[in-house]
């Protein structure tokens, strides 16, 4: 879950993001995550009881190691062959 400051404004400044799974606060510093997380959106279309809504929500790493761990199909994973310096 995220929460911004100036939320209704252009310039919304990031304030807090927590764990939807566990409640963990993930750490900010001048609006800069200081710990990585899952954040998953969807928009759900027509095909679906949930027509227009769009969904959102954010994992810490221990949750979406424990989610993706219950797939019966693991997720399929890259390596990043260029980190921006
Ligand atoms: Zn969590």
């Amino acid at each position: 879950m995220r929460v911004y400051e100036n939320a209704n404004k252009k310039t919304r400044e990031l304030k807090a993001v927590y764990c939807n799974k566990c409640k963990k606060e993930i750490k900010i510093t001048r609006g800069i995550l200081m710990e990585d997380v899952y954040h998953g959106e969807k928009e759900w279309g027509f095909f679906s009881d949930k027509d227009g809504e769009i969904h959102g929500f954010d994992l810490c790493e221990e949750c979406y190691d424990e989610f993706i761990s219950q797939f019966q199909i693991p997720v399929q994973t890259k390596k990043k062959k260029e980190f921006l310096a």
